[in-house]
């Protein structure tokens, strides 16, 4: 494919600092692809509580359409907890990564010098599966999968198959590839034997077509305590939803806390779409002190994945340019939000990102 190809990418901004770090995230793509010569063409979706007061819903109809036009998107997080009790206020996640088949969550963990991290050389990136597991909205086709037969029972249902298994543990066995070749598979099949079983057992199927990556295993109450105990002895990790879930927001406490958590929902090569870790913070909004850092490396993260999937050069090259940029704003903490023991706004660490791309 040729340079000259236009990306058709989405701007959705959600909600609270979804309004400040997908902006600020645009504003740095923009640049970048000014430098590099990637043609984008930028299209607004409205999202969240912003489309409900505009449009009546938090995902207006024709959403879906749009997104199928595009190549992929940046999502700001969603405060959906906030919404008023109507059913034209839902959680667009699910159906948005169940749509979309993004079944493979890559949330990656990285140490930057000075930040307030817990050690200084962690690298590692754990693959959380993104459509299954314990989370209600997205286990079932119709209804919860979370129901109370009396007042006094609760059941929860977790949904673990061979097909979602095989998807994100082959999702996670190519990143692992590229990187160390090494794949921790966290698991608690000691107890959860079929569903953590069928994990396990799928995961080393699809490891038989990947036999130069080494795999282990840890089950994930170990995980817990190792991750902050010695990080540094893993370089890419599968999990179920739920757990991937919690190991990744103990993973981003370890380097400086959620707004260094980026992260980059994919599935089988279509589309991706740019989603942090972190929630809407609705406590830091408005205030322009919110890290951009988690959105802006999610950014970055899709157009590299962009890059390498469509064998666009000058994705890669805003990807370079985006890191450059990045590199430079931590490195010092007047380009730095408080949260990362810096003392700049964030608008002040957006235009340190800026003027370090420029470098
Ligand atoms: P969710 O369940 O939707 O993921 P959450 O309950 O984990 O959300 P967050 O909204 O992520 O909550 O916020 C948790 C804490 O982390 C808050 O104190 C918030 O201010 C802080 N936080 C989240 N994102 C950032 C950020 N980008 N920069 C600085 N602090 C952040």
């Amino acid at each position: 494919m040729s340079a000259e190809h236009v990306l058709k990418i989405g701007i959705l901004e959600g909600d609270d600092i979804g309004h400040e770090v997908v902006p600020a995230s645009v504003k740095t793509a923009k640049a970048a692809a000014q430098m590099a010569g990637q043609k984008i063409e930028w299209v607004d979706v409205p999202i969240g509580r912003k489309a409900l007061d505009d449009h009546g819903h938090t995902m207006p109809d024709g959403t879906l359409e749009t997104l199928k036009t595009l190549d992929g998107w940046i999502l700001g997080p969603i405060g959906h907890r906030e919404y008023p009790k109507v059913p034209e206020a839902i959680n667009p996640h699910p159906i948005l990564r169940k749509t979309f088949d993004l079944f493979a969550n890559v949330r990656p963990t990285r140490s930057f010098p000075d930040i307030g991290c817990l050690h200084d050389d962690i690298d590692l990136v754990i693959v959380r599966e993104n459509n299954e597991g314990f989370q209600p909205d997205r286990n079932v086709v119709m209804g919860s999968g979370e129901f109370r037969p009396t007042h006094d029972v609760t059941i929860s249902v977790r949904v673990i198959t061979t097909e979602g298994s095989a998807k994100v543990a082959r999702a996670a066995f190519e990143i692992a590839r590229s990187r160390k070749k090494r794949l921790t598979l966290v698991h608690k099949n000691t107890v959860y034997k079929l569903g953590c079983g069928m994990f396990v057992d799928t995961c080393y199927e699809v490891a038989k077509d990947f036999p130069d990556v080494v795999v282990d295993e840890v089950i994930v109450d170990t995980m817990a305590m190792r991750l902050v105990r010695d990080p540094q002895s893993f370089d890419t990790v599968v999990t179920t939803n739920m757990f991937g879930d919690i190991l990744t927001d103990e993973a981003a406490g370890l380097v400086g806390g959620l707004g260094m958590a980026p992260g980059l929902c994919i599935g089988r090569g279509a589309i991706a779409m740019a989603q942090a870790t972190h929630g809407s913070a609705p406590d830091i909004a408005g205030k322009d002190i919110a890290n951009p850092f988690a959105m802006i490396e999610s950014t970055r993260m899709l157009f590299d994945w962009l890059g390498h999937n469509r064998g666009l050069p000058a994705a890669l090259s805003m990807s370079n340019i985006m890191k450059r940029g990045i590199d430079a704003a931590l490195a010092s903490p007047d380009t730095r939000t408080p949260d990362i023991c810096g003392t700049a706004s964030q608008s002040q660490m957006v235009q340190g990102i800026l003027d370090g791309m420029k470098s």
